[in-house]
């Protein structure tokens, strides 16, 4: 079959083309259809259609310009662009033949043609092409005989190569690339109208010095793509050969290092545990690694955005959106649902733009993330930095916080919001005695009862060890405050069994009102505390609403907690003494220690207002040195003095805190030591509420002491919780029964059996009792009545001054006074 003819035939092409051109007046676009050489409005792929179709073209080209042809041809596909004049059959003037390969990713080839070609001569274009280097187009014979070459190949071949011509081009070519190539080769010639490509190596030139001719060679070797076509006949009327040679081998070993880098990636990509994808410039997603299909449960990936919950997929698409048009990171949480689970999982989306090197957005590459856990970690940590981890209540931060919010937010002067401050009564006692676990169960319990006695919208919070306060709006003031504080202390004192243990718990509540727009959660909970403690020591389960007077007696407390230690500093510290007297006969028998201070600013003060402060300040354990030298001198005053020759215990107060320090025995005996009286003349009094901890630190304490000759009193017997135990395990010298006793004495019979049986059990056991708080005839005979004979009270003195009971103790050995 001829080229010419069957182009000319089969597509009408020439008579087409000839229109075309001849329509022509300036250079114009054409996108054509190789079949019929007719513009289409939506060009065909390259792939589909061409090279093979490229040939009937280049058949109505004239023969002398066919490889001319199939050059342009070569160098479009690769460049994107090339232009060549060319002659056509029939035509009068040349052609500006110009293929664009405009829609570089569909592969569509152009061609323009323009019959304004002024601006080239037709060897011109040959140059223009050719001169880039690396391409060069060589004829064949149906023998493979080489009969011309046009341009050159670096390094491979040279047009200007004499050695080349007749040199056969086979023998150029890599053996293994030898076979495809003959299978080309033969393919052109057994149809000419088909156009063959391979990549083939081709050996390089000797180099200088290394002989002529092309069987000389380098033995290395250079990718060659070639185009192999039917071009025009010899003189013999044989057909030859064009073959179009471009170098690429810079290229394929680029593609190769890029094939092996794309190999890396891929590889890495797959392995990290992080969703990996790329997307198109469309955002379909068309690459995914494995963590990505992990994450989403999905094979066909492109579907990822279907899982997305409905309430999440309106922000999401938002956020692409914003993405597509500023062009920066696309940064989403979104939750979705993979195939088969029931719950969602919040994956974060993290993706950037990939440009092209004009700067248009190419694709999308990113990063898909499971956050659920960390999510679920926040939430949990959020929840944990602002709840108490036990009871599950707002904790003390949080309640600050929340306390600030509604303060600025719903402030009433009317209707004021209430601060409702509980604190456990005799807590430690319950996890002293029943151990941790049981302090747990019963905060929890407590907790409960709270959280079921406030109304919505009141704040429940644990604000410390046995320490919860409530926020309430719109209480109603003062009475309703109070009233909803009575409400929460009768719901806390119901009866719990706490680890097999019934028992009635119990609370003191201050209330605290916003009553001005200055309040803040300090202030508020300042008050409320100190409305509490004034609860607290008006006895347990009671409830006080904070008022001037609180607060008065707060701000002394605070000043007080200053000055204590300034006090103690500067010894201005005394004891004072009560009497312990013969009941009978009004002797002084001994005598109780009771902690005096009269400061200019503060007044006299109580040491029930000092020795809590002197706890929480930690003073406490300088104050039992103190205590301890001060009787002890005290008590060699009253020898030196009064001239003291029988035994006359003094006694002094130790709290379970000055008792509970692991350092206590070793000082108490160092302070005696250094007085230098006996360890026999102290009596340790300490508070029976105290003593019931089974094993701890204070009863270690006292049982050392015991060992050293020292004699405990028991005191406040029978004032609240009331155990015989501790008579058993301790070496009790003394009972001092609570003035609460006393005063029941006269009256009340049941309590005059009690001690009546009390008196019988302690002379079994040699432990004396002493009676407190004697005011009256009535209560002194009383306990003379049921055979206790030593007593303390205002009736027969107040405490007195060290100085006022030497001269008392002086009086009474002049009054002539005998041992009774
Ligand atoms: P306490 O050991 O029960 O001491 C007796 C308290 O009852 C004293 O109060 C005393 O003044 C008072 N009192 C004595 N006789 C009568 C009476 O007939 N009627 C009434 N109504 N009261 C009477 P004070 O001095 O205020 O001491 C209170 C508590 O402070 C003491 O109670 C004691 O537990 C503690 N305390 C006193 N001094 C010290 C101390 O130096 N160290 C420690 N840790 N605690 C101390
Ligand atoms: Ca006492
Ligand atoms: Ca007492």
């Amino acid at each position: 079959m001829e080229p010419q003819a069957s182009a000319g035939e089969r597509f009408g092409g020439m008579a087409a083309l000839e229109e075309l051109v001849g329509a022509l007046t300036r250079p114009r676009l054409y996108a054509v259809d190789p079949h019929t050489l007719l513009e289409v409005p939506a060009p065909p792929s390259l792939a589909a259609l061409l090279p093979e179709h490229f040939a009937f073209l280049v058949a109505d080209v004239v023969p002398g310009d066919q490889a001319l042809a199939i050059t342009c041809y070569d160098q479009a596909c690769r460049a994107g662009l090339a232009q060549v004049l060319l002659r056509f059959e029939g035509a009068e003037r040349p052609t500006l033949f110009t293929i664009a390969d405009v829609v570089e990713e569909t592969g569509v080839l152009a061609f323009i043609f323009s019959d304004d070609p002024d601006a080239l001569e037709p060897d011109g274009a040959v140059d223009l092409m050719l001169d880039e280097g690396g391409t060069a187009s060589v004829t064949i014979t149906p023998g493979g005989k080489i009969v011309e070459v046009y341009g050159s190949l670096p390094g491979v071949l040279d047009e200007g190569d004499p050695a080349l011509i007749g040199a056969s081009l086979a023998a150029l070519v890599h053996p293994d690339d030898l076979g495809e190539a003959l299978v080309a080769f033969a393919g052109v010639l057994h149809d000419h109208r088909m156009a063959r490509r391979l990549r083939a190596r081709l050996a390089t030139s000797a180099g200088e010095g290394a002989g002529e001719g092309a069987g000389e060679r380098a033995g290395q070797w250079r990718w060659i793509d070639c185009t192999l076509f039917a071009g025009r006949r010899d003189e013999a009327g044989e057909v030859l050969v064009s073959c179009s040679l471009t170098d690429v081998d810079a290229d394929v070993h680029a593609r190769e290092a890029l094939a092996e880098s794309e190999d890396r990636f891929r590889m890495l990509a797959e392995s990290i545990p992080l969703g990996v994808f790329g997307a198109d410039g469309a955002g379909r997603v068309h690459y995914a690694n494995r963590t990505f299909r992990e994450i989403t449960g999905l094979d066909n990936v492109g579907e990822w955005f279907d899982l997305a919950h409905p309430d999440d997929r309106d922000a999401v698409t938002d956020a692409i959106e914003e993405f597509e048009r500023s062009g920066g990171l696309l940064d989403v949480e979104v939750r979705i649902r993979p195939p088969g689970c029931f719950e969602y999982r919040t994956v974060h989306v993290l993706a950037r733009a990939v440009r092209a090197e004009d700067g248009s957005q190419s694709g999308v590459v990113g990063s898909m993330e499971d956050i659920s856990d960390r999510k679920a970690m926040q939430v949990r940590l959020a929840h944990d930095a602002s709840h108490d981890p036990l009871t599950g209540l707002t904790n003390r931060a949080q309640l600050v916080a929340d306390l600030e919010v509604r303060l600025a937010s719903s402030f009433s002067g009317r209707d004021p919001l209430a601060v409702l401050f509980i604190d456990l009564d005799g807590f430690k006692r319950v996890n002293d005695s029943l151990g941790h676990t049981a302090g747990d169960q019963l905060l929890t319990t407590l907790a409960d009862r709270l959280e079921t006695q406030a109304r919505t919208g009141d704040l429940v919070s644990r604000f410390g060890g046995d320490e919860f306060v409530v926020v309430a709006e719109q209480t109603g003031g003062p009475d309703g405050a109070l009233g909803m504080a009575h409400r929460m202390l009768h719901a806390l004192s119901a009866p719990a069994e706490i680890a097999g243990t019934q028992m009635r718990p119990r609370a003191s509540i201050g209330v605290a009102l916003a009553f001005d727009a200055e309040a803040t959660p300090e202030t508020l909970l300042r008050d409320a505390d100190a409305a509490m403690y004034e609860a607290k020591s008006r006895g347990p389960n009671g409830v006080w609403l904070a008022d001037a007077a609180v607060r008065s007696r707060a701000d002394r407390r605070f000043g007080l907690e200053g000055a204590i230690a300034d006090a103690l500093a500067a010894d201005r510290y005394r004891f004072d003494y009560q009497p312990i007297v013969d009941l009978s006969t009004g002797r002084y028998i001994g005598a109780e220690g009771l902690l005096r201070w009269d400061d200019e600013v503060f007044g006299s003060t109580s040491p029930n207002e000092i020795i809590p402060l002197a706890e929480e300040t930690g003073l406490i354990h300088q104050l039992t040195d103190w205590s301890v030298s001060r009787a002890g001198r005290d008590l060699r005053t009253l020898m030196g003095q009064a001239g003291l020759d029988r035994n006359f215990p003094l006694g002094i107060n130790l709290s379970c805190a000055q008792l509970s320090s692991p350092s206590f025995v070793q000082r108490y005996l160092a302070a005696i030591d250094a007085v230098g009286i006996e360890t026999s003349d102290l009596v340790v009094e300490v508070t029976e509420t105290e003593l019931v901890e089974d094993g701890s630190v204070a009863e270690q304490s006292l049982l050392a002491l015991a060992d050293a000759g020292i004699q405990v009193a028991v005191d406040d017997f029978g004032a609240g919780y009331s155990s015989f135990d501790y008579l058993t395990r301790m070496p009790v010298t003394y009972l001092k029964i609570d003035r609460r006793l006393t005063r029941a004495l006269p009256t009340n019979a049941r309590a005059r059996r009690v001690l009546g049986a009390l008196v019988t059990m302690c002379l079994d056991m040699g432990v004396a009792i002493v009676a407190e708080g004697i005011e009256t005839e009535a209560e002194r005979d009383a306990y003379l009545e049921i055979g206790i004979n030593a007593g303390q009270g205002f009736l027969f003195s107040r405490a007195i001054t060290v100085e006022r009971l030497v001269e008392d103790l002086r009086a009474e050995a002049g009054a002539g006074f005998t041992a009774g």
